[in-house]
This record gives C-alpha cells, structure tokens and sequence, in this order.
C-alpha cells in the first residue's frame, strides 16, 4: 500500500473529545445538551445504529433520550410523539431514525422536526439554507467526509471533486460542501457515462454508491484523495464501495472501510446536536464543528 490512511476512527475520537469538552462548559453554564432519537420498529442495523448513538451521546457527556415505537405505530402517533419533543426544552436534537416502515411518509415526518432541531440535517429547509450558502444543520456523513478531507488536504479550492452517488443523504449534500469549499464537482450516477474515465480526472473521489468494490483500483488518478462511504455487508465482514486492496496502490490518501467515514458520521451527529445547543441558547457555535 502506498496510499496514506485516513484514520476516520481516530479522527473521530479527538472529536468526541472537543465535544464533551464543549458539553463540560455548557454544563458549567447550566445548559445540558439533549439528543432524543427516535426507533420505529425493529430493523437490526437501525438498532445497532441507535444503540451507538445512545452510548455514544452520554459517554460526551449529553443527555440521551430514547423512543421506541412499534412498527405498525401509526404515523400520526409518530407526528405527535415529534410534536412533543419540537417543545422539549431539555431536546435540542431529534433524530428520526430511518428507514421508517413502508406505511409512513418520511418527508412528512423529517419536516415535521423543527429545523433548529433537525441534527440529522435532512428537513427541506435545511436542504435549502445548505444549497444557499446559509447557517443550516448538515447531514452527518457528508460533514464528516468534509472533516477528513480538510484535515488531509487544507484547502479544496479548485480541485476536481467525483461524488458518485446522488442520494439526498450522501452525495447532494456531499456535493453542496465541495462547492462551497470551491471545489469542482461533478455527480456521478447510474446513467453516468463512461465513469471510469471521469473518475480518472478527479483528485477528490467520493463513493457513495452501495456496492462492494464498485470503484477499481485503475479509476483512481495517482495521488487522488478516496473517501468511501460505503457500507456493504459481504461474506467477507464489511467492505466499501471502493477496491481499497488496488486503489491503495494508486491514491495518495485513502479512507479504510471500516474505520473510516463510518465512526466519524455519529460524532458530527453529536457535533450537530451540540451546535444545535449552542444555537438555542444564543451562544456561538463551537468552533470546528460547522462546516
Ligand atoms: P442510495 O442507494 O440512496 O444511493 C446510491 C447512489 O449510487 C444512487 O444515486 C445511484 O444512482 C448510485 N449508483 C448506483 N449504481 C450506480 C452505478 N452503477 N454507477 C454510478 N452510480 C450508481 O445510497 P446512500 O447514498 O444512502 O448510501 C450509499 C452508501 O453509503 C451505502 O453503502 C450506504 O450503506 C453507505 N452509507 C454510509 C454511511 C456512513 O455512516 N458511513 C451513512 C449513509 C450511507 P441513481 O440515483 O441513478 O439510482
């Protein structure tokens, strides 16, 4: 391998320390930070996902409230239980775990959350503040990958940007922070042509496209930046969506899977829910937790 590791999981952990340090002074103010997750049914990856972001939530030293509804909850349950927690005071964060089951609207319930409180950055109104350039929450992952790519190469500025992937969770929101970082970016997708060569031009390639491997080793232009979010579960453990084994051999820097973006998306969600505080109260934001 010659590429440099990016560390996610240690990057991570330094950050959830600048986090309870920040929590230990609001605290000191009197203020507790307060993260209110919310399960619908019994989907095992979602309940490992909140199971981590519980503990990971009070080990910052934030309060952590837990919901956990039945799977045939009506929606309007699920609206009201939103409702409620919009005017909780001791809640500065609501996180609406999904997938919801089939029978619910998730627009309707992710824009139900009050956007001051929205830490998982996915209400219409955060998508708009985000796409123009003002103070918004940001979705999770792509702040993360934002962190791991400024602290790898300082400034954006100018550099070709690949974001394979169009999700409104991943790669829009990945794509917004490229640009406001002055990067050039390009979207890649399902009906993108001929791919391998775009991805070939880029220094900065992003995969967000839920398949084992997809992105091979002789797409990746030498010294290029790789950052893969993917997550597949394979008879081999956990893989990305990039050949890491060949594209090591080529990038310049490159995040592991797992260990990389994956630990870093729960601690911007807590960096969120801490900046979502720090707004509630009229203080300034952390600093280094924004984009
Ligand atoms: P989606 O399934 O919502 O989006 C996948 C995207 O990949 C789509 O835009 C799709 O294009 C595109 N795509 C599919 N096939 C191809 C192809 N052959 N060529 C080019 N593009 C293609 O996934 P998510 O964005 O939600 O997640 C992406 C990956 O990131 C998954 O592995 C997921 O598990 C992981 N993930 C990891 C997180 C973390 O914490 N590290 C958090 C969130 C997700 P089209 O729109 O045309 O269909």
């Amino acid at each position: 391998m010659t590429a440099t590791l990016i560390d996610g999981k240690s990057f991570a952990a330094g950050l959830r320390q600048r986090i309870a340090e920040h929590t230990a002074a609001m605290k000191e103010r009197g203020i507790t930070p307060g993260l209110a997750v919310v399960l619908v049914g019994e989907d095992p990856a979602s309940q490992v996902y909140v199971r981590s972001k519980g503990k990971q939530t009070r080990e910052t030293g934030m309060n952590s409230f837990e919901h956990r509804l039945p799977a045939d909850t009506p929606e309007a349950e699920l609206l009201a239980l939103v409702g409620q927690l919009n005017e909780d005071p001791a809640v500065n964060g609501i996180l609406v775990q999904l997938p919801l089951p089939g029978h619910m609207d998730e627009a309707a319930v992710i824009n139900a959350i009050r956007p001051e409180k929205d830490v998982d950055g996915f209400h219409i109104l955060n998508v708009g503040r985000l796409a123009t350039g003002q103070k918004a929450m940001v979705p999770c992952t792509p702040l993360g990958s934002l962190m791991l790519l400024r602290d790898q190469l300082g400034s954006l500025s100018g550099k070709n940007a690949l974001v394979i992937g169009r999700s409104n969770i991943v790669g829009k929101p990945m794509a917004q922070l490229l640009l406001r970082d002055s990067a050039t970016v390009t979207i890649a997708h399902s009906r993108t042509c001929d791919l391998p060569d775009l991805c070939r031009t880029a220094d900065i390639v992003i995969a967000a496209v839920g398949r084992a491997h997809f992105v091979k080793g002789d797409w990746i232009k030498p010294g290029a930046t790789v950052i893969d979010v993917g997550i597949n579960r394979t008879d081999d453990g956990l893989v990305g969506d990039v050949d890491f084994a060949a594209a090591s051999q080529v990038a310049g820097a490159i995040t592991p899977v797992p260990g990389g973006v994956g630990p870093m998306t729960i601690a911007c969600l807590l960096a969120n829910t801490l900046t979502a505080t720090a707004r509630a109260n009229g203080l300034p934001d952390p600093e280094g937790l924004t984009p």
